[in-house]
């Protein structure tokens, strides 16, 4: 069975600054007490007592209450956010969602972690082609991200803060792994 995850992506960080980027990001969450300065054995920082600022509104409502369990990994360097639970696309020309081809998808992703700009994969259903980064999905890419497992769904308050003090523009992956 696999776990469940939200991962917020920073689109827009280049790999040369993702390392500064990423360590602004850390210390705000530690400041915070969003997360705790410990890693777990994933590496992860498990939630901090004010944890429930990423599942919130900023309008005071209490969201939880007690514990609040898992973890939160950031992810430094290009990476991509993938899912066992399947890879569908949606298409804006023609509102269909689909599977991108398993060879066009896996050549385009390679061609994105070598560190070029990513293949092309194409709509089956009206042949619209653009890289595989661009097309609205389930997955993210990025130099930069932050993995949530275990946690609540986010809040967009805080999704769109992470955004704010990165500088760039956010996505939201979501699926499992296990
Ligand atoms: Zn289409």
């Amino acid at each position: 069975m696999a776990r469940r995850f939200e991962a917020i992506v920073c689109t827009d960080v280049t790999l040369q600054a993702a390392a500064e980027v990423g360590e602004r990001l850390r210390e705000w969450l530690l400041r915070e007490e969003i997360l705790l300065p410990e890693l777990n054995a994933e590496q992860a920082h498990p939630a901090g007592s004010q944890a429930v600022q990423t599942i919130t509104c900023s309008c005071g409502q209490a969201g939880v209450d007690g514990d609040f369990p898992g973890a939160a990994k950031l992810i430094i360097g290009r990476n991509i956010y993938w899912s066992e639970w399947g890879h569908n696309l949606h298409c804006p020309v023609c509102q269909y969602a689909f599977e991108p081809e398993d060879d066009e998808a896996l050549e385009a992703m390679a061609q994105w972690e070598r560190g070029e700009p990513a293949g092309e994969v194409g709509c089956p259903d009206c042949g619209l082609r653009r890289p595989l980064t661009d097309w609205d999905s389930d997955w993210g890419y990025g130099n930069l991200g932050i993995e949530f497992w275990d946690w609540q769904p986010l809040a967009y308050s805080f999704v769109h803060r992470v955004g704010r003090l990165t500088d760039s523009r956010v996505t939201v992956a979501h699926g499992g792994r296990g």
